[in-house]
């Protein structure tokens, strides 16, 4: 084979694998974004549960105000209640207190609702505590795996990297540029090997003659898919294997 053929297959082998490496590197922002957005729910519910606190602290000081208020006036008329001159007066205020003493029973027991209700959102604000605590370590941990994969990602991919370089600085430059050519039209695939007397990206037949040239071809002649263009290589098959059945032998002996 053309020296150069075999550098150009290691060459594409770490391309095709520093494409794979960049893609993961560039789905990482994605996913710590999503490890961020997994507790928000925790927090807004939290949120929610506070605020929740705060309106039944205002309806509490607003029923409290209410009963101060209906004692005030049952105050007020049981004081005229004793200036009162005509019976009519006094049935008229007695009938006063009846309704004030009505409304301060309503305004208690909107205070006693209101103070069984504030002891369960004080609950529901430590079970969003909670949960969001427990949501945060989830998210902490789920944070560190997916950065110690991105540092061990990056640093495959500097090796890939500087392993791509060494190969394109032992290649001739047109060489090179013939190579990235036909790569970026053919999703980063340029070189292809020739199976069963085709090319096998494109399973389009090769020439006869073109596969005896590739068959003998040691010099520095490079030849062509005609139809896909891709650098073509051809190797012998390898011998069969001597034992035809490793695997089941394997599985035999391998369960204890
Ligand atoms: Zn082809």
């Amino acid at each position: 084979m053309n020296e150069h053929i075999q550098k150009l297959i290691e060459l594409q082998e770490l391309d095709l694998h520093i494409a794979q490496l960049r893609r993961q590197v560039d789905a990482f922002p994605q996913q710590l974004a999503e490890i961020e957005r997994s507790s928000e729910a925790a927090r807004a519910a939290l949120a929610a549960a506070k605020q929740r606190v705060l309106d039944l602290h205002k309806d509490r000081k607003k029923h409290e105000l209410d009963i101060e208020d209906w004692r005030g006036k049952i105050r007020k008329y049981r004081d005229q209640v004793m200036q009162v001159k005509s019976n009519d007066a006094y049935r008229a205020l007695q009938e006063e207190i009846r309704g004030a003493e009505t409304e301060l029973g309503k305004a208690e027991d909107r205070l006693l609702e209101q103070m069984v209700g504030g002891e369960q959102a004080e609950k529901d604000v430590k079970q969003a505590e909670a949960a969001l605590a427990e949501a945060e370590t989830a998210a902490r941990s789920a944070r560190e795996k997916v950065k110690a994969e991105q540092a061990q990602v990056e640093k495959e991919m500097a090796e890939m990297q500087a392993a791509s370089q060494a190969r394109l600085a032992e290649l001739p430059q047109d060489l090179v540029d013939h190579y990235h050519r036909i790569a970026r039209r053919h999703g980063g695939i340029a070189v292809a090997a020739v199976r069963d007397e085709a090319c096998s990206m494109c399973s389009v037949r090769i020439r006869p003659h073109v596969m005896q040239l590739l068959r003998q071809s040691e010099g520095q002649e490079i030849f062509h898919c005609e139809t896909c263009t891709r650098i073509l290589y051809f190797l012998e098959k390898p011998a069969p294997p001597a034992e035809a059945a490793p695997e089941a032998h394997a599985a035999e002996t391998g369960n204890p």
